[in-house]
């Protein structure tokens, strides 16, 4: 007997025949003596709903309202699951964020999950009780419901199977694993049988969103296993039997035998690019910059610094994602522009392609087989970032689909 988290994302729990589904994968579990609790997503597309019409109404992101609106998708599902196993005769209950409590900051939209009681789940489990749990939500010290962030149920799964202490999270979704880049951009894309913590780490922060980047860090520091498989892979008899499916585990470094020197692929679209020219090149400068755009919770990414000729002014640029790009120029205007650079110039509809790998560490002429393959199409590319197990490189939107192809060519991803 096993203590294990299953975690169904909107796809997954699309309407009610997928709900059925999903009753199927509960069963086997239950069947084989394991406790098991559950963490549901809304239903595909329903929080984009949700989003739209708050957003129909008044433009109040971080806003309590806001939380209290896009929360309720999760409550749908975690009650229509519960109905649906107590239908089967199955003891199961859903439960909400405030009722756990799963205890957050109170930044609306974006919480950060800062303890949760597991009391009432593992008493639960002592009557053989199924939990079922909405994600995405908690609830602030002061009382208030929060979410997540986009994509969160995958963070409430890995805390919960933390707190529980559960030998597996399995992160069932619509693809059957986690892929050498997004299966939906390059049809030649292979799932990887192991992503190491640390890699898949880089993958989601720099856009496979097949998990929620939190998610991977708090699995990370709690070393829970996640395993990623498709809520539509019902398995062959045997494969069910020995628990044996088909997936993408998600584990430490030393767990992996074979370590490529690149493993995957990742993009993001809709960055913006701000570019300070002639800035003042003494201490403090950047503080000044990166502390006024941090004050208001703008997320910086890239960051490319010259080295000045005669020590007086240099460049910078700095992407942050479109969305931001407006509010972002305001601050730099308002604060710092004037006082410390000459000339502010910004420009988005970019696009930031990455190569990652764990065996990046040790190999030589990565970099310079990326640049090589994107010149030979004729990409520029605009500005380059890179740390030990990754390169990422900012270029025009338009290219982001050809370079994805190109970079998974020119590694041998599509070949096994
Ligand atoms: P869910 O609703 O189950 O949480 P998501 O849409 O959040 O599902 O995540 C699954 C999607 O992530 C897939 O449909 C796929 O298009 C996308 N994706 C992006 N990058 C990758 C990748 N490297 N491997 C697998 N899927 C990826
Ligand atoms: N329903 C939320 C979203 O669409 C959370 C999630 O699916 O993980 O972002
Ligand atoms: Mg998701």
């Amino acid at each position: 007997m096993a203590r294990i988290v299953m975690k169904f994302g909107g796809t997954s729990l699309a309407d009610i025949r997928c709900i059925r589904n999903v009753l199927c994968h509960v069963k086997r579990e239950v069947d084989l003596g394991h406790e098991v609790a559950i963490v549901v997503s809304a239903m595909a597309g329903t929080t984009n709903q949700l989003v739209s019409w708050t957003q129909d109404i008044a433009d109040l992101y971080n806003f309590r309202e806001y939380d209290v609106v896009v929360s309720s998708g999760e409550q749908v599902t975690a009650g229509l699951l519960a109905l649906m196993l107590q239908a089967e005769g199955m003891n199961a209950r859903s439960w909400m964020g405030w009722q756990i409590p799963i205890v957050t900051d109170s930044v609306y939209g974006c919480a950060r999950i800062k303890s949760i009681d597991p009391s009432k789940l593992l008493k639960g489990f002592q009557h053989g009780q199924v939990a079922v749990i909405a994600g995405f939500q908690g609830m602030s010290f002061d009382g208030n419901i929060t979410t997540l962030g986009r994509g969160g149920s995958d963070t409430s799964a890995v805390a919960i199977a933390a707190v529980i202490k559960a030998s597996r999270c399995d992160i069932y979704t619509d693809v059957d694993g986690v892929y050498t880049t997004d299966p939906r951009i390059e049809s030649k894309a292979r799932r990887l049988s192991r992503v190491a913590f640390e890699e898949m780490l880089e993958m989601a922060s720099l856009g496979a969103k097949v998990l929620q980047v939190r998610s991977v860090e708090l699995a990370m520091v709690h070393k829970v296993r996640i395993f990623v498989r498709s809520s539509f892979d019902m398995g062959s008899a045997s494969a069910r039997a020995e628990g044996d499916f088909v997936g993408t585990l998600i584990c430490d470094e030393e767990e992996i035998v074979e370590q490529q020197f690149v493993s995957g692929i990742a993009f993001a679209k809709d960055e913006a690019q701000i570019s300070l020219r002639r800035l003042a090149d003494k201490p403090g400068v950047a503080a000044a910059v990166f502390a006024s755009l941090a004050e208001e919770n703008i997320n910086v990414d890239m960051i490319v610094q010259n080295i000045s000729e005669h020590g007086a002014t240099t460049d910078m640029t700095f992407t942050v994602s479109s969305s931001d790009l407006e509010r972002a120029v305001n601050i730099l205007e308002r604060s710092c522009h004037k006082v410390i650079c000459d000339d502010l110039q910004f420009e988005s509809g970019l696009a930031k392609v990455s190569v990652i790998g764990i065996g990046m560490r040790n190999h030589a002429g990565v970099a310079a087989t990326a640049f090589k393959a994107l010149s030979e199409k004729g990409i520029n590319i605009r500005a380059i970032t890179t740390s030990e197990i990754k390169i990422s490189i900012l270029i025009d939107n338009a290219y982001t689909e050809l370079a994805v192809r190109i970079l998974h060519s020119v590694y041998h991803l599509d070949k096994e």
